[in-house]
């Protein structure tokens, strides 16, 4: 007997360097196809905040701008998926980061006869990540992101979202380790483009545009992958 495809829930992941904005087109795909955002940077933060064994030994690797080793990362991640809202599909924001945890990935959806539906690589110009990342911040009620730049709320310091007024500046959003993740980036993320391009799975986008736009494009993708 064949699985149909259209019952498995959609697993999606969006790959590019820090700043490309994949959490800020996450939360957009997660509200127009009720999907699940998953980001791992999320999770390792809200292990630190918990001061959690896994918490503990990510913090310095973070604030360095480094790479959280493969065996926590990969735990936090199974965990998360473990849980019932993961079956509405969902959208991996900041996983992969290696081959190893790629490959993980690959054998946990095979546990459950599911395999991604497509790795969209957001492309964009390393030069300009420094100044959107070093603008960012976000509603510190419901994650909404927002940038002094592109994107501010309507009413300065008030969340366009929850009308939450507290906004949080990452403690990584600085330039000397903003470069350290560019370089883990390059180094050791950017070859899961060549590994999903062998897999026929991956998509590319232009990302250097307007959000709305780029969303757009994204949305005709995953439309295309998941139907
Ligand atoms: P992000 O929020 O995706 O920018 O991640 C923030 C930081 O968390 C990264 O700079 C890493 O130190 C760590 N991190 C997040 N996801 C991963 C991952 N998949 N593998 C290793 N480290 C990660």
């Amino acid at each position: 007997m064949t699985t149909d495809v259209m019952t498995r829930p959609a697993v999606l992941i969006l790959l590019g360097p820090p700043g490309a904005g994949k959490g800020t087109q996450a939360r957009v795909l997660e509200e127009n196809f009720g999907l699940v955002q998953l980001s791992t940077g999320d999770l390792l933060r809200a292990a630190v905040a918990a001061g959690t064994e896994a918490g503990k030994a990510a913090k310095a690797v973070m604030e360095a701008g480094g790479l959280v080793s493969d065996e926590i990362v990969i735990n936090i991640l199974r965990d998360r998926l473990a849980e019932p809202d993961c079956a509405k599909g969902v959208i991996l924001d900041g996983f992969p980061r290696t081959t190893v945890q790629a490959e993980a990935l690959d054998g946990l959806l095979a546990e459950n006869g599911q395999k991604i539906n497509a790795a969209i690589s957001l492309e964009v110009d390393d030069a300009a990540m420094v100044t959107r990342i070093s603008g960012r911040y976000t509603c510190a009620g419901c994650g909404e992101g927002y940038h002094d730049s592109f994107k501010q709320p309507a009413v300065d310091g008030k969340c366009d979202k929850c009308g939450g007024e507290k906004m949080t500046r990452r403690a990584d959003d600085n330039a000397e380790t903003v470069a350290s993740r560019l370089e883990a980036y390059h180094e050791q993320t950017a070859p899961l483009i060549a590994y999903y391009d062998g897999k026929g799975a991956l998509k590319k986008i232009d990302a250097m545009g307007d959000i709305a736009a780029i969303s757009g494009g994204l949305a005709k993708i995953v439309t295309d992958v998941t139907s």
